[in-house]
C-alpha cells in the first residue's frame, strides 16, 4: 500500500531524511519511533506531500504520488492526519468539523453527513458531544474528535503524528484506545509515538529511526527483545 524507495529530503542544506527504504502493507499498524529531530514528522508529512522530497519514490496503492499529473487534493482526502495538536475548527461544533470535509470535497449532503458524523463520533465514545465546541472539551475528547474527523472521508489509510503527546497522561489511555479499535478494524496506520506500550501491543512492525535513516525495521518482538543499534538500545533504554 505504501512503499517508500530511496526517498531523500532536504531542507535547503540540512539533510533531514536520507534514503528511506521500506514499506506498509494494507490493515498493517506500523510505529515509527526515535529521538526527537530524527526525521519522523518529516517523514510521515511526505506521505500526503505536506512536505515535497528530493530524490527517491514514494508510492501510495501503487501510484507515484510525486507523479506532475497526481491530484494532490484526491491524494489528501484519501489519507487521514492527526496530529499532536488537534486542530480543530474552533468556530465550528463538533459534529460540523466532521462533516464539513465530507460535504465541502466529498460533495455529500448535510443530512448525510450529520448521520456519519455522529456514527462516527459513537465510534471514538463521544456522542454525546455532537453539538458542543471544542473549546468545551477535554484534550483528550478533542484528539477524539480530530480522529473521528480523519475518519469522515473513509480513507484507507491514517498517519499519526505523535497524537498524545500533548495530553494530560490521564487522557492517553482514552485516544489510544480508540486507535487500538481501529487497528482491529483493519485500518492501516502510520503512527509515530512514543507509546512503546502500544508499540508492542498493537503494531506489526516497528521503525526505529535515527539522523533521518531508519536503523531498524522490525517486527515489535525483535525490536524490542534484540535492537541491533546500539542507538536504538541507548533510545529504548532511556523511554522506557
Ligand atoms: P520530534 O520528535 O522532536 O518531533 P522529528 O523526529 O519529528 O522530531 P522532524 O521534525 O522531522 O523530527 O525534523 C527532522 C530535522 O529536520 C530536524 O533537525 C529539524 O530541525 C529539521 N527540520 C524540520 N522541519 C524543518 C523546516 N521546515 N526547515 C528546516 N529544517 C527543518
Ligand atoms: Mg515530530
Amino acid at each position: 500500500m505504501i512503499q517508500f524507495e530511496g526517498v531523500s529530503k532536504w531542507y535547503k542544506k540540512y539533510q533531514a531524511l536520507n534514503n528511506i527504504c521500506g514499506e506498509v502493507h494494507d490493515g498493517e499498524v506500523l510505529v515509527v519511533c526515535g529521538p526527537s529531530g530524527s526525521g519522523k514528522s518529516t517523514m510521515i508529512r511526505t506521505i500526503n506531500r505536506l512536505e515535497e522530497i528530493q530524490r527517491g519514490t514514494i508510492r501510495v496503492q501503487g501510484k507515484d504520488i510525486t507523479d506532475e499529473k497526481l491530484d494532490i487534493n484526491r491524494l489528501r482526502a484519501g489519507i487521514g492526519f492527526v496530529f499532536q495538536q488537534f486542530n480543530l475548527f474552533p468556530h465550528l461544533s463538533v459534529k460540523d468539523n466532521i462533516a464539513l470535509s465530507p460535504i465541502k470535497v466529498g460533495g455529500m449532503a448535510r443530512k448525510e453527513a450529520y448521520e456519519l458524523a455522529e456514527e462516527l463520533l459513537r465510534k471514538v465514545g463521544l456522542e454525546e458531544k455532537l453539538n458542543a465546541m471544542p473549546s468545551n472539551l477535554s484534550g483528550g475528547q478533542q484528539q477524539r474528535v480530530a480522529i473521528a474527523r480523519a475518519l469522515a472521508q473513509k480513507p484507507p489509510l491514517i498517519l499519526f503524528d505523535e497524537p498524545t503527546s500533548a495530553l494530560d497522561p490521564e487522557m492517553v489511555g482514552e485516544v489510544l484506545n480508540v486507535m487500538k479499535t481501529l487497528a482491529a478494524d483493519g485500518m492501516t496506520m502510520i503512527c509515530v509515538t512514543h507509546e512503546m506500550n502500544f508499540a508492542r501491543e498493537v503494531a506489526d512492525r516497528v521503525w526505529f529511526m535515527d539522523r533521518g535513516e531508519i536503523l531498524e525495521d522490525a517486527p515489535p518482538e525483535e525490536f524490542f527483545v534484540h535492537p541491533r543499534h546500539e542507538r536504538a538500545k541507548k533510545f529504548l533504554s532511556e523511554i522506557v
